[in-house]
């Protein structure tokens, strides 16, 4: 044993015994100190960089989905993961492997944003999108974009590119056509099968129109799925990010913003952690979800996933709130936590492996 381990041996075990025999700290003071002692003197374990994402939760069930929609979905989370790795591996920034992420989920007919987003109560697409950098807290979010192709480009522009954090509407609209983001015309972003969804949530509520309107057209009409995308990462340099991007809910009054814009709602990042939600929005946007996940992290040391399961499958249970979170910690913990059926979701690490799934295996 080298002098400095005696050394450091010494001290873990000693000197806890010590506190307690001196009478100089309650047994319950002295075991937190061997613990910090024992951190300070571990050797810094390296973060583990990485970056996880999900494609919407609710009810997906196996036998719901073909095997062709299943391999399709499967390949699509892959082809997002990959392009966010490729963007950490050569030390890009969170941010970067983020955007980078949603864009190709957004680019897919496939999910909840951008081209084949939902339909609102009046028929259109109006689409929802949020950014936030963990190391500086800068944010940007827009919502009610009914042209942007992308609007998660539109998100980082407002936090790059104006003093603002948070624009809506033509408002909006006018300075993505601005910065020269790509604008597209409102049928760009339609498919056949977004709009037999909207019409089955228009007959069903017209069959029971008792029902509220935060929930018309969901349960009950098997459409019930959210589809949502959202990425997180930390990248070589031990900094966070998290994006969401969202067409809303089926049949949603139009006007209506859910949570996925909201900062602390469906998306947050800061130094410790970051967060991208998914579900019905108005109850994570109630229990500010995203953000309180951090803090429980921060204020109750508690591990990530428990953090998040915590809000998940407690606090979101109990209020009947349905849906789930990403999540990942700044030494590159990874929590995926969900109160519905599935949720399209995935994670690549340092070795590159993709990790896709859809169903609670
Ligand atoms: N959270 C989104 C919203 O309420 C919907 C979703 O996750 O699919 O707008």
């Amino acid at each position: 044993m080298s002098s400095s381990v005696l050394l450091r041996h010494t001290l873990i075990t000693v000197l806890p015994a010590l506190l307690v025999l001196n009478g100089c700290a309650s047994g319950q003071t002295a075991a937190r100190e061997e613990a910090a002692l024992a951190s300070e003197l571990a050797p810094a374990r390296k973060p583990q960089w990485g970056i996880v994402i999900h494609g919407g939760a609710g009810t997906i069930r196996r036998e719901s989905l073909t095997p062709e929609r299943e391999a399709e979905v499967r390949a699509k989370l892959t082809e997002a993961l990959q392009a966010g790795h490729a963007i950490l591996t050569r030390g890009g920034s969170s941010l970067d492997a983020v955007s980078a992420a949603i864009r190709i989920l957004e680019d897919s007919p496939l999910f909840n944003a951008g081209k084949g987003a939902v339909f609102t109560h009046d028929g259109r697409n109006e689409l929802d999108a949020a950014i936030m950098d963990g190391k500086t807290l800068n944010a940007g979010a827009v919502a009610g974009m009914h042209h942007v192709k992308n609007p998660i480009e539109l998100a980082r522009k407002v936090m790059e590119k104006s003093p603002h954090v948070m624009m809506v509407g033509e408002g909006a609209e006018a300075f993505a056509k601005q910065e020269g983001l790509e604008l597209v015309p409102a049928e760009y972003f339609r498919t056949e099968e977004r709009w037999q969804q909207l019409q089955r949530a228009l007959e069903k509520e017209k069959a029971s129109p008792a029902q509220p309107p935060s929930s018309a057209g969901l349960a009950a009409t098997g459409d019930d799925k959210f589809g949502t995308v959202g990425a997180v990462a930390l990248d070589q340099a031990g900094n966070l990010a998290a994006g969401t991007s969202t067409g809303g809910l089926t049949n949603k009054r139009y006007g209506r913003v859910g949570d996925s814009p909201i900062i602390g709602a469906g998306t947050y990042a800061n130094p410790r952690c970051a967060v991208s939600a998914t579900g019905h929005g108005e109850y994570f946007i109630r229990f500010t979800v995203a953000h309180d996940i951090c803090a429980r992290l921060e204020y109750l040391d508690l591990p990530l996933q428990e953090a998040a399961n915590s809000l998940v499958m407690e606090v979101l249970v109990k209020a009947g709130g349905e849906g789930g979170v990403i999540a990942m910690d700044a030494h590159g913990n990874v929590a995926m936590s969900f109160n519905s059926p599935g949720m399209y979701r995935g994670s690549m690490g340092q070795d590159g492996a993709p990790h896709v799934a859809i169903f609670r295996e």
